[in-house]
């Protein structure tokens, strides 16, 4: 069964949002397979966002990444990255649609980096990487 990767992001943390964000996910109809609350290190961020190294928001996204624990869990389920992909919307907060954990509980805080409260992985092949890495 297909598998992927979800962080609620510091952000989703800290504002109290964990249980509502992974309640959606399951709402939809994805099992929780693995999930634990987790300082990450700045090794584990630098191989989970190695694709953007050298791009402006990186150092900014390890440094919030960094500024408080995040929440990782396993789904499973039929194309679960693509329908947690859906149910996340897109990168940015302010635009992503309505309905979407990133339209319905996020914004632009002004700040470097877009604070878009959960990730997911984007293929089964970054799924099975980011899940060595997690857990
Ligand atoms: P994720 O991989 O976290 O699910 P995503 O696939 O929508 O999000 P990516 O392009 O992989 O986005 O970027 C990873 C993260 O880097 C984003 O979730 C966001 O926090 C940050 N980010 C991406 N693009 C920008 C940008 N242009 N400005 C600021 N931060 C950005």
């Amino acid at each position: 069964v297909e598998r992927t990767l979800v962080l609620v992001k510091p952000d989703g943390v800290s504002r109290n949002l964990s249980g509502a964000i992974l309640a959606r996910v399951e709402a939809k109809g994805y099992r929780l397979a693995e999930l634990k609350k987790t300082a990450a290190s700045r090794e584990q961020l630098e191989q989970h966002y190695a694709e953007h190294v050298g791009k402006p928001f990186y150092e900014p996204l390890l440094d919030f990444m960094l500024s408080g624990p995040v929440v990782a869990a396993i789904f499973e389920g039929e194309r679960v990255i693509e329908g947690f992909r859906s149910l996340a919307g897109a990168t940015d907060p302010t635009v992503a649609a309505p309905g979407t954990i990133r339209g319905d509980l996020g914004r632009d805080w002004g700040l470097k980096v877009q604070q878009n409260l959960v990730h997911g992985s984007d293929s089964v092949e970054s799924a099975e990487r980011e899940i060595a890495i997690w857990f």
